[in-house]
Formats: structure tokens, sequence, C-alpha cells
């Protein structure tokens, strides 16, 4: 435990800069979170929150508010072309919880965590830059000094670029519209089912009592696949018994790709990045945001055993970074095999994806985020 007062400047008011900025005004710093927008506010539909993200929910004191609504989910079953069942617990044991949440839930029980911790929010506050010496440099031209600047600034992120830390941004060429449809009785309860035919994927997954988060996923390339308002006889041409799920899809539904995003370093002298901006991925573990906030959480932890800011930086991402780099390469192989496998031998893609869930060694490898993430939430 450090024993003067320290002071972080956090770009961006996401989930990952509302998670970091809890976790350290709860630990005695002074923290302000600029964010760019009128207010603090998230869009999408739902999120798949694991064991490794939940405890840190707990941690902070929002696991309450934020899981009130959401669907303990049981088993994520994934359905082939040919309506073939080829996993039914992908990734799941009787360990690991997993939870999907409606996202306004989350960021509001985050952004009330943050508040009640002290932590200051600068709305249109557009951040520039930052320097390693630990200043957050505003469009306004004010440079504010801090012991710890963050860079929770997303994809875009401009702490990152300032600093040259991006090794690699990516547009995977491969995305997804984002849904919200009325629940009814006949929809799964419990369960998330995701359904392949070729390159599009579909879920459907429960996330409030009266709500199901659909999402309808393909390379960018598939332009009919992309169109808004969706084209509900494409889709149904693909998954035949999904009709009764487009019918419910709202118009104004947006189709919009994912980005990777790989550094050389999340460190620059008193600078961390955080999130999206140090490590976005494709949403196919569903773990870009978990890691996220776990590794927002632990930042904090750490340099609560650190007086030099610096070299407690060195030490968080020391440790952080292997289980977060493992979890982007297994979401790129997870998206090359659903996007991009061969038509003429998808028979074998589904014998593959059913032989890789039999494979206890082999889910936990993929899922080692909700596990050595949830260790790492623990350990502080
Ligand atoms: C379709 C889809 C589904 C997903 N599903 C899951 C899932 O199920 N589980 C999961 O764990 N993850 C999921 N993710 C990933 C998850 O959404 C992201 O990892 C997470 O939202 C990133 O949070 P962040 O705070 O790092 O970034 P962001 O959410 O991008 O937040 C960045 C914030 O910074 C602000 N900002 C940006 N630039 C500036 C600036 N210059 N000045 C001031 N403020 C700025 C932005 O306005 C924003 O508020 C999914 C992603 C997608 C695209």
């Amino acid at each position: 435990m450090v024993g003067t007062q320290r002071h972080a400047e956090i770009a961006g008011g996401g989930l990952a800069g509302l998670t970091v900025a809890t976790a350290l005004a709860q630990r005695g710093w002074s923290v302000r979170v600029h964010e760019r927008g009128r207010e603090l506010r998230e869009i999408g539909a739902g999120i798949f929150m694991w064991e490794n993200a939940v405890r840190v929910l707990e941690q902070i004191g929002a696991a309450d508010q934020a899981l009130a609504r959401a669907e303990r989910v049981d088993s994520w079953r994934l359905y082939d072309e040919r309506q073939r069942l080829i996993q039914d617990d992908w990734m799941k044991d009787s360990t690991t919880r997993l939870f999907t949440v409606l996202r306004t839930d989350l960021h509001r029980a985050l952004a009330d965590a943050a508040r009640d911790a002290g932590v200051e929010v600068r709305t249109q506050s557009l951040v520039v830059g930052a320097t390693p010496e630990g200043e957050l440099l505003l469009d306004s031209g004010e440079k504010l000094a801090a012991d710890l600047v963050v860079g929770a600034d997303g994809v875009g992120s401009p702490v990152r670029n300032s600093l040259g830390l991006d090794l690699a941004v990516r547009d995977l060429q491969d995305g997804c519209g984002r849904h919200l449809i009325p629940r009814l009785p006949s929809d799964p309860v419990g369960n998330t089912l995701e359904y392949w035919n070729h390159g599009r994927r579909v879920g459907i997954v429960p996330v409030t009592p009266d709500q199901i988060y659909v999402y309808l996923c393909c390379p960018a390339k598939d332009l009919v696949g992309r169109q808004k308002p969706i084209d509900i006889e494409s889709w149904t041409e693909s998954f035949p018994t999904l009709t009764g799920v487009f019918e419910r899809i709202p118009n104004e539904s947006r189709w919009a790709s994912f980005a990777d995003v790989q550094c050389h370093r999340w460190i620059k002298g008193n600078v961390a990045l955080v999130g999206d901006a140090a490590s976005a991925m494709a949403p196919n573990l569903g773990q870009a945001a978990c890691l996220a906030m776990t590794n927002g959480f632990a930042l904090a932890s750490v340099l609560d055993e650190h007086s030099d800011v610096a070299a407690g930086l060195e030490a968080w991402e020391t440790r952080q970074r292997p289980v977060t780099d493992a979890t982007q390469r297994y979401s790129r192989l997870y998206g090359k095999v659903g996007t991009r496998w061969p038509r003429a031998i998808t028979d074998l893609r589904s014998a593959v994806i059913w032989a890789a869930g039999r494979s206890r060694r082999w889910q936990a490898k993929v899922n080692v985020a909700a596990h050595a993430g949830a260790d790492l939430v623990d350990a502080r």
C-alpha cells in the first residue's frame, strides 16, 4: 500500500476506463475520466461476461447491479449447416460462470460504481495523446499531469498512437449486426445457441427476462448479409429454422466490422493501455471486454504494491499479457475457422469442432482467460 494520494488521468469512459477508474479510486487514488461523448453511454446489445469479469464485478461491488437482470448461461450450443449439434458445452465447466448481460446494464453499473468511488467524469473532453512522463493531452490544448495516465480510448486510441505503441491495427473484414428482439416463451432459457452456415453465423442469446440478443455475423464481402435492414429471405435461406427470429429484428440494425489490435508494449513510462486500445479482438470467444476489465482491475491492484508507477506498470504487463495474447490468438483462429473455411469441406469443419469439444485440455486452453484471468483477479 502506498502512502500519499496519487492521481490518475484516464482517457475513455467505456468498460475498460470505468473499471480501472473505480479500482484505482477504491484504493485511494484521485481519478479523472475523460470521455469525448456528451454523456457516459454504451452502444450495442448484449455481452458475455465470463468468470474472470464476474469476479472483477464482485471485487468492485458492481456485480449485483450489473447482473440483476442477466441470464446465467449453462450451455453454449453450436449447430452446423446441417442442423447438427457439434458443441453443447463449448468452453464451459462447472467452475466457470457465464452470464449474458445487457450492455447498458453493465455500463451503468460500472458508471455508478465509479461515481460512488469518487471518480470525476469529464464528458465532451477529447483526448489527443499522452507523454511518457505522465501528461494527458487534450484537444483544448490542456496538458494534465498525473502519476498515471491510462489509455482506455478504444480501437482508435490516440493515447496509443501518440506514443507509437501500436504494432498492427487491423479491420478483420468480418463483422456482425447486433440486435435486441422481444423474448418469446419458445426462446432458449439458460442456453446460448450459435448456428453456422459457411461464413455466416447467427447467435441467439437470452439477456434479460424479456429480451434476446441476436448477432448476425458474415464476412465483409457478403454484401447481402450486411444489408440494412436485414435481408430476411437471404438469412432464412442460410438458416431455415430461424425465420421467426429474423422477423423480429428491428429495421434500424447496422453491420459493423471487427478489429484486432496488437501492440509492441502496453506501457510507456507512466502510461498504460487497457482494453480495446491495447488488445481489441473479434468477439469470437466473448472475452475482449472481460479481459479489459480483468486487466484494468489488475492494474490498480499491482500499483497498490508499487510506489514507483513505471516499475508497477512493468510488473503488470509481464503478469497480465500472456493470457490476453493467447486469447487473441485463439480468437483469430476461431474467426478463420468460422468465416474462411473452404466451402467444399464444411463436414470436416464440423468434425474438427466436435473433436475439439471433446478435449478438455483444448477447451481449457481456448478459454484460458476465464480460468487464469479469474485466478489473477483473486491473487490480488
Ligand atoms: C459485436 C461485438 C460483440 C462483442 N461481444 C463481447 C462479449 O460478449 N464479451 C466480451 O468480453 N467482449 C465483447 N466484445 C468486445 C467489447 O465490446 C470490447 O472489448 C469493449 O467494449 C472494449 O471496451 P473499451 O472500454 O476498451 O473500449 P470502448 O468501448 O471503445 O470505449 C472507449 C471509450 O473511449 C471514448 N473515447 C475514444 N476516443 C476518445 C478520445 N479521443 N477522447 C476521449 N474519449 C475517447 C469512447 O467514446 C468510448 O466511450 C464485443 C465486441 C463486438 C464488436
